[in-house]
């Protein structure tokens, strides 16, 4: 590192952020904290906000609690429960990005089409969809994972005669009180939907093709002294973040999930287990309610609801496979007929997108596509070789599972800037990994992934094309050590 020598023009860097969601709004309040104004966040549509913008379905909640699912920079005294609502969220993130000076940078409805590295200048081309183009030095990739819905291939999907739509794509001239509604999905966002249309809806059939296990939390509000105490004493709030029950309970998922025989996932399963045989009356419902894998193996759901709403009398739950839509409803492989007014496809996400379809090109013209297949990466799941100067918040690789990903993106933040830091003092232009270390740390996340939870044998969206998890496979210890400083032997840096 010490005989890299560049003499930086001393104008300071600039940057692009690709997306105004959670990572991004952060990653530029961390750059005007740092003093640097020079920078764009670019976001596809009209509205910041990322997924609590996307997602408006009825029933959202974040399922990480509220207090922990905040920037450590920006506690929010106001949060009016344990887990807050989308909105709420959406409105954080919002006032947050007012508050600290964001707006002025963000150009929303600006989609980027295109990063293009040009290796004499050492700077990144940023081209939009709207035409524009822009030259930066430095790409900060904060488009998040789960933004492009899968729709689900059943036949017949579009001859439904009424409202169909995704998930996250909430239809709102959609009438679902009194209505005949099918959910189809019982991840996360399926759950989610059918505890706030349960006692809303004539007739609610809930479609899961492969039950999930659900972990009971609890769900409380905050009262009007308890946000004034917090107002008053944000130890208070700190007190809530740092709970060692809830921190004991996230070391104890994540040391678990690295190793699908370990004791604290049998804990885990057990636990869900006696959450099933307790809550669940009827015994066919919860046979039906059963999953044939693994607890955890699919991102587990955490609901102090959903089997008090599944049992409610307008819920059906369909476990058969579907063998069509028609206008009138669901039709199942075994002739049985769902008629139906709306139909919400629960149906997730294709989570292996992240800043494509822009077409990024490093070194040599390689593209990203190129360089991610047969699968997404990223040294770390910050960096990648050939790739100088970009940078990605919550991309492939990291950890992901239940807890806060705020707390994720801060640590990969700090963990750049580190890395940055010899191109802002000017003594290199760029940086990167070698190819040697992002090969060494593949080869040992791949082994490692294998032996997750999530490679315990159940199909999921944390899994890549290959079957191989997708997700950092180690503790979240192991992250938090990754990110405390760069091990710079494993990057190159260019004068
Ligand atoms: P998901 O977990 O990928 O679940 C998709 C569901 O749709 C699964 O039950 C899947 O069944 C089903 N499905 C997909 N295609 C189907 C088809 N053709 N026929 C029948 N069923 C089909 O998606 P998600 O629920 O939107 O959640 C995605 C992630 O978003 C979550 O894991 C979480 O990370 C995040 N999220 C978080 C919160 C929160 O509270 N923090 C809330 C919502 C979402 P199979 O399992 O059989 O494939």
């Amino acid at each position: 590192m010490d005989d890299v020598v560049w003499k930086g023009s001393g104008e300071g860097l600039r940057y692009a952020i690709v997306g105004g969601g959670m990572s991004g709004i952060m990653a530029a309040i961390r750059l005007i904290g740092q003093g640097e104004t020079n920078f764009t966040v670019f976001e596809k549509e009209a509205d910041i906000g990322g997924t609590w913008r996307d997602n408006r379905y009825p029933g959202l909640t974040c399922d990480t609690p509220s207090h922990a699912y905040s920037y450590s920079f920006a506690l929010n005294p106001k949060w009016s429960s344990y887990y807050a609502s989308g909105p709420e969220i959406h409105r954080y993130f919002k006032d947050v990005a007012s508050d600290f000076g964001v707006m002025p940078h963000v150009r929303c409805n600006s989609e980027v089409s295109a990063c293009i590295f040009d290796e004499d200048s050492a700077t990144w081309t940023v081209g939009l969809t709207d035409g524009g183009e822009v030259e930066v030095d430095v790409v900060i990739a904060a488009s998040g994972v789960l933004h492009y819905p899968k729709m689900p291939d059943i036949p017949g999907l579009d001859t439904f005669a009424g409202k169909a739509f995704h998930s996250a794509r909430w239809d709102d001239s959609a009438v679902v009180d009194g209505a005949r509604v099918g959910v189809i999905g019982c991840g996360s966002t399926g759950i989610q939907i059918v505890n706030a249309l349960s006692n809303r809806a004539e007739r609610l059939v809930h479609f899961q093709r492969s039950p999930q296990w659900i972990m009971p939390v609890p769900q409380f509000d905050y009262s009007a002294e308890q946000q004034e105490a917090f107002a008053k004493d944000n130890a208070l709030i700190d007190a809530i973040r740092h709970d060692p029950d809830y921190w004991a309970a996230i070391y104890r998922f994540t040391d678990g999930i690295t190793d699908f025989n370990s004791p604290q996932i049998a804990e885990i399963e057990e636990y869900c287990r006696q959450n099933l045989e307790n809550s669940v009356r009827d015994p066919e419902l919860r046979e039906k309610l059963r999953p044939n894998y693994r607890a955890a193996c699919k991102r587990l759901i955490y609901s102090w609801e959903y089997y008090e709403c599944v049992q409610r009398p307008a819920v059906y739950v369909e476990t058969g496979a579907i063998a069509q839509v028609e206008p009138e409803g669901v039709r199942m492989q075994d002739g049985t007929f769902h008629p139906l007014d709306v139909l919400v496809l629960a149906t997730g996400f294709k989570a292996d997108r992240f800043i494509r379809p822009a077409v990024v090109k490093g070194r040599g013209g390689q593209t990203l596509d190129d360089f991610w297949n047969p699968r997404p990466t990223a040294h770390l799941a910050v960096t990648l070789p050939d790739f100088p100067n970009f940078f990605m918040l919550n991309g492939p690789t990291g950890p992901v599972g239940n807890f806060p990903l705020i707390d994720i993106a801060e640590m990969q933040w700090d963990y750049l800037k580190q890395l940055l830091e010899p191109v802002r003092e000017g003594r290199a232009r760029c940086v990167e990994p070698t190819r040697e270390a992002f090969e060494a740390y593949e080869e040992r996340r791949i082994a490692a992934a294998r032996k997750t939870i999530f490679g315990s044998g159940c199909s999921s969206w944390y899994l890549d094309d290959t079957g191989v998890p997708a997700t950092w496979p180690w503790s979240y210890q192991a992250f938090v050590d990754a990110m405390a400083a760069p091990d710079w032997q494993e990057f190159r840096l260019e004068a």
